[in-house]
């Protein structure tokens, strides 16, 4: 059976990095494996639109995730978590992990952010040191307004650092203009790569803090990255040679096609996917929608669980179930990577044939039809 990927990661990779990634392996230290990681470290800017430093790392997206915190965070500092979805309780683990004070935003997963609830905490907490959110909260399928809460927070003494694991490279983020300190991401979701590799952008304001600190940690003390990866290739530690390879070749991939096009498609991808389910009778999950992954709600009297279960088993569609309290209540389609406009006509296809089968009423191909519309007229 053919198998297709739509999970919001790790997501497919395109051949020519696949072929990337099965290339005899260089040693690190070596000056073909410098200059390729320098290269890299300076296309990633243009991903993250950033003139900071790009540090990267062998882990998983978390990795990096737990170096954001504990470079910036000691015991008993302040740092406002926005808490809505898988992810964004993840910064507040980390944070509480490493003894940090976290003041939760607490909202209900998927309900939009008001980022005035940021101004009003920072207000009342001057000596906060960070607040920590998410671009696209991969959980719940919400963008969050990260332009308004950089604009709240650039004002301050406090730090700006956002989980793009997800979003970077697919949905629309700025990270200079949006005035934005960190940002982390991973190779396995936007970046069309094999999971294994994280990332993390780091502006003047950040370093200065992280300067400052105590690190209670060896392999993800930045310091160290910043003394030897950051412009002079030189990683701490080995480095995933064969992710870099494949990342140089994501990144000619993506500079060919511009980011801005990009932008454009993913967010024509997720207007037909939200066509399609809506024109299935299905309802959204997610308040304000993000361009990368479709978190849809199951309908009454449908397992929702054996719905994602018999996708991936009978007709070799792999999508994503919901995670912690929303398990088996919603659905995400991804398309974020090297996913273009058939996929969406594969899952949706998939997705009539199983609801169908579930004996759920609807009329098939309605979906299918909607989002064939809006590709045929809008695609890029
Ligand atoms: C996938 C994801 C993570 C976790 O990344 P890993 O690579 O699994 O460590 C964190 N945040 C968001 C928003 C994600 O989508």
């Amino acid at each position: 059976m053919k198998k297709y990927l739509l999970s919001p990661g790790p997501t497919p990779v395109p051949e020519e990095c696949l072929a990337k990634m099965a290339e005899p392996i260089i040693h690190h230290r070596t000056p073909a494996y410098v200059e390729m990681n320098k290269l890299a470290m300076e296309k990633m800017k243009k991903v993250f639109y950033t003139d900071g430093d790009v540090l990267i790392f062998v882990s998983s997206g978390t990795g990096a995730m737990e170096g954001a915190v504990v470079n910036t965070i000691d015991k008993n500092d302040k740092a406002i978590v926005v808490r809505s979805g898988k992810f964004g309780e993840r910064w507040g683990e980390l944070v509480e992990t490493y003894g940090g004070v976290p003041l939760y935003i607490d909202l209900e997963w998927g309900k939009k952010l008001e980022p005035k609830l940021i101004a009003d905490l920072l207000d009342k907490n001057p000596d906060t040191k960070a607040v920590f959110t998410t671009l696209t909260e991969t959980s719940t399928g919400i963008v969050y307004p990260i332009k308004e809460i950089g604009e709240i927070v650039s004002g301050t003494d406090a730090l700006l650092i956002v989980d793009a694991i997800s979003g970077l490279g697919g949905q629309e983020f700025y990270m200079d203009d949006w005035k934005v300190d960190i940002t982390v991401s991973g190779s396995q979701k936007g970046l069309m790569l094999p999971p294994g590799q994280a990332y993390a952008a780091v502006n003047e304001k950040a370093w200065k803090i992280i300067k400052q600190k105590s690190r209670a940690c060896y392999y993800f003390n930045w310091a160290k990255y910043l003394k030897g990866q950051v412009g002079a290739g030189k990683d701490p530690f080995t480095g995933a040679v064969s992710h870099t390879k494949a990342l140089l070749k994501a990144l000619e991939i993506i500079e060919k096609d511009t980011m801005e096009s990009r932008f454009q498609r993913y967010k024509v991808l997720a207007k037909a996917c939200r066509a399609a389910v809506n024109a299935i009778g299905l309802e959204l999950f997610a308040e304000v929608p993000c361009d990368v992954v479709t978190a849809v709600k199951v309908p009454e009297g449908i397992d929702g669980k054996l719905l994602v279960k018999k996708l991936r088993d009978e007709y070799g569609v792999t999508i994503a179930g919901g995670q912690a309290h929303v398990a088996g209540k919603i659905f995400r389609i991804a398309h974020m990577g090297y996913i273009e406009r058939f996929d969406i006509i594969i899952i949706i296809s998939a997705l009539e044939m199983v609801l169908a089968e579930l004996g759920y009423e609807f009329r098939m191909g309605n979906g299918v039809a909607a989002a064939q519309k809006i590709l045929a007229e809008e695609y890029i």
